[in-house]
């Protein structure tokens, strides 16, 4: 199979006014606006990947019977576009997004996409859409790959033989517009994210719709997001909201890292990755470990705990402010972002944004 698809390119005949496009580039928001295409790729178990396709954005007919319909056989992934100062577009880390696209497809029993095939799927969106990569500051392109069943059959023993790769683009304005929040978290022990042996290291949309009940419980709780803790014990934090969550333990020249370790039941999260190498390089050692509530609370009210933020791709650090449980109930330092999470973001903006060296090759430029 070739990873060197020829795309059949199909421009948008009515594409968003320029006028328009500078309307929306000027206020976007987070996940609201599409550009002018998106890219879509088929899969058939005899064909394999075949019949990739820039087309303009707008709506997929499927079939009522197709599979991820019922049976939620999706996956999904989730990076972004920055330009740079003199013009040229980049991506962070398109190839471990890739890979981990194809982790997620083995434990979905959904076909790998080649990583070189992924990637330029990327690149024919956004040279195409160039003039929707926003040029503000912290704003940018997010991409959005995913790939689901489509398979028409209602029988449930056995993995789709058909799938369609899709890729859209949003522009995302700055995530803080407002200034650096952080937020107050929720303990859920009546939810769970993921258990041993099921799909929280997959992503895929079925551990979204599983989340959405302890986010509610969260909001009711007057928390912004939820802290997923172990399915066994309820005890060991894993993940916030849908980041992951770094501790810092101690601070000045004393400080280090502290994250959960992947278990099988956390995300791994490229940002997570990305945080994991550089912050030993800033003379921060990092350890990947375990955590409970317990600890947390006592290590926040000895003051051994200093900081706590999650991080993702979208807000790449959200530092965490205070902790509320059923029966607890603590801050996080004085409550304000920590001087190292704020450290740790600019180190990694000023990478994706160009502004400073990226020893580790991570930016990929794509115009
Ligand atoms: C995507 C995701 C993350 C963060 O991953 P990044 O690659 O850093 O964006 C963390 N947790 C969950 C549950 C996720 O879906």
């Amino acid at each position: 199979m070739s990873s060197t698809l020829d795309f059949d390119i199909r421009p948008n005949p009515r594409p968003t006014p320029a006028a328009e496009r500078e309307r929306i580039l000027e206020n976007p928001g987070w996940g609201q606006h599409f550009t002018d295409h998106m890219v879509t790729i088929r899969y058939s178990a005899d064909k394999g990947w075949h019949d990739a396709r820039l087309e303009p954005y707008g709506p997929l007919a499927l079939d009522p019977a197709s599979q991820v319909l019922h049976y939620s056989q999706e996956l999904f992934e989730g990076l972004k576009a920055y330009r740079q100062a003199d013009g040229s577009v980049v991506t962070f880390r398109p190839f471990s997004n890739a890979a981990r696209m194809n982790r997620s497809a083995r434990r979905m029993a959904m076909p790998d996409i080649p990583e070189e095939l992924f990637v330029r799927a990327l690149e024919v969106l956004v040279s195409t859409d160039r003039d929707w990569v926003p040029d503000q500051p912290g704003h940018s392109l997010y991409l959005r790959p995913f790939m689901f069943a489509t398979t028409r059959a209602l029988g449930v023993n056995q993995p789709a033989q058909e799938y369609l790769f899709v890729v859209i683009a949003s522009p995302s304005g700055n995530y803080y517009a407002r200034g650096i929040r952080p937020v107050t978290v929720w303990l859920s022990q009546t939810y769970t994210r993921a258990a041993p042996g099921g799909t929280g290291e997959a992503k895929t949309g079925g551990n979204y719709a599983a989340s959405f009940a302890g986010q509610a419980e969260a909001v009711a709780h007057g928390c912004d997001q939820v802290v997923w803790l172990d399915a066994v014990e309820h005890r060991w934090v894993e993940e916030v909201g849908s980041m992951n969550l770094m501790f810092v333990l101690g601070s000045g020249s004393g400080a280090r890292l502290l994250t959960p370790a992947l278990t099988g039941t956390l995300l791994p999260g490229i940002t997570r990755d990305s945080m994991l190498k550089l912050a030993p390089d800033l003379g921060i050692p990092v350890e990947e470990g375990k955590i409970n509530i317990d600890e947390w609370q006592a290590g926040c009210e000895s003051g051994e705990i200093t900081e706590v933020f999650g991080c993702g791709t979208a807000a790449i650090i959200s530092p965490v402010g205070a902790v509320r449980g059923a029966d607890r109930e603590w801050t996080i330092g004085n409550g304000e972002p920590g001087e190292l999470s704020m450290r740790l973001r600019e180190e990694l903006l000023g990478i994706q944004s160009g502004t400073r060296p990226d020893p580790y090759g991570w930016i990929h430029r794509i115009i």
